[in-house]
């Protein structure tokens, strides 16, 4: 087998214009599948700027009892499922027309908008702030403490911008650039209002991962999972992130089925640092080893610029109660999170083409 990435057109045209136009384009894909299917929709506490209501959806395509299972999950960090959508849909497309042949033991999983609420207001975390990314933690065993978040709080809600930018500079020079990228992203518990807040109680998408692995016993079955995820990396490359131990199981069949360009935060080889509370954790926990979880991130501007739109994104979510001004800056989001940008998009439905091929192929190995 030479290759497994199917030849056809790459359609920009499945990058929606909405979180609404997404989950109803996608939808729509499966109401054309044929192949055997469950759909299972979530729904979500509270509503979208245009009132609509918040569901996550996810479907079932193959046999029932498959041994193997490719989970897709998209917007996992809210905003970032315009992406998630697109690539869905376009996998959904492939499967449809037989461009990807999926193996008679092996079943694909979907998960749309696991964080519907970002999705619609264009934010990363969900309706109370919280990053899913950051929650998958034993709440019962008390919070992770963030000292450097704590020292840093102040500096980050500066309005001036080059202030801001000075103290963080200080606090690098000090302590280094991974100390920093940990104070602010690494997650924190003690903030609602403030970046990569990990919450107090398992959010919204964490029960809905959960459920999904009791209801389909995933514990049961080999599963090759992707998280898709946008905002950090180089400009249009889709990095494959992995954050198991780098002595494991998951490690080594992540390198197995996807090849040496897996990044490992834990080892520094990655653009992501050592983060806490990961969605990742909650799959890692049923996985036997045969299984692995990825998350594949597309690159698009600096980590500096991603700072900067995030955090003034806070800044205008904690401090004024401003639709227009939250409306506004939510097209700045857009912008760093999904690139207006044909050549960009193109990028990334190729690489998750090659993405989504090398684990249909690693998983049936
Ligand atoms: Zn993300």
């Amino acid at each position: 087998m030479s290759s497994n990435i199917p030849f056809a057109v790459i359609d920009t045209d499945v990058f929606p214009a909405s979180y609404a136009v997404g989950r109803q384009r996608w939808l729509a894909q499966l109401a054309e599948l044929t192949c055997h299917l469950q759909c299972l929709p979530y729904q979500c506490f509270g509503a979208g700027p245009d009132g609509e209501a918040l569901m996550t959806d996810t479907v079932w395509v193959g046999a029932k009892d498959a041994a193997k299972v490719v989970v897709l999950i998209g917007g996992t960090h809210g905003i970032e499922g315009f992406t998630g959508t697109a690539v869905e849909i376009d996998c959904l497309r492939l499967i449809k027309v037989g461009l990807f042949v999926i193996p008679a033991d092996t079943a694909i999983l979907m998960v749309h908008a696991l964080t519907p609420w970002g999705y619609a207001w264009q934010r990363r975390c969900d309706g109370d702030g919280v990053d899913l990314n950051r929650n998958v933690i034993d709440f019962s065993m008390g919070l992770p403490a963030n000292p450097g978040y704590t020292a840093l709080r102040s500096a980050l809600f500066l309005a001036d911008a080059q202030q801001r930018k000075i103290a963080l500079a200080e606090f690098e020079q000090q302590y280094g650039r991974e100390a920093l990228e940990k104070a602010i992203s690494g997650g924190q518990y003690n903030d609602p209002s403030g970046p990569f807040y990990g919450g107090q109680s398992a959010a919204h998408g964490r029960l809905v991962s959960e459920d999904l692995i009791r209801r389909y016993a995933l514990q049961e079955r080999d599963l090759a999972v992707i998280d898709l995820h946008t905002g950090l990396g180089s400009y249009g490359y889709g990095e494959i992130i992995c954050d198991h131990d780098p002595d494991s199981a998951g490690t080594a069949v992540a390198r197995r089925w996807y090849g040496d360009s897996v990044t490992l935060p834990l080892l520094g080889t990655s653009s992501s640092v050592p983060k806490t509370g990961l969605l990742d954790f909650a799959w890692h926990a049923v996985m036997n080893e045969r299984s692995c979880y990825i998350t594949l991130e597309f690159g698009t501007f600096s980590t500096d610029r991603l700072f900067e739109v995030l955090l003034r994104d806070h800044q205008i979510w904690a401090e004024r109660d401003n639709r227009e001004e939250r409306l506004e800056h939510a097209v700045q989001m857009r912008g760093h999170f999904c690139p207006d940008d044909q050549a960009w998009k193109e990028m990334v439905l190729f690489r998750a083409r090659q993405v989504f091929a090398q684990a249909l192929r690693g998983i049936s190995s």
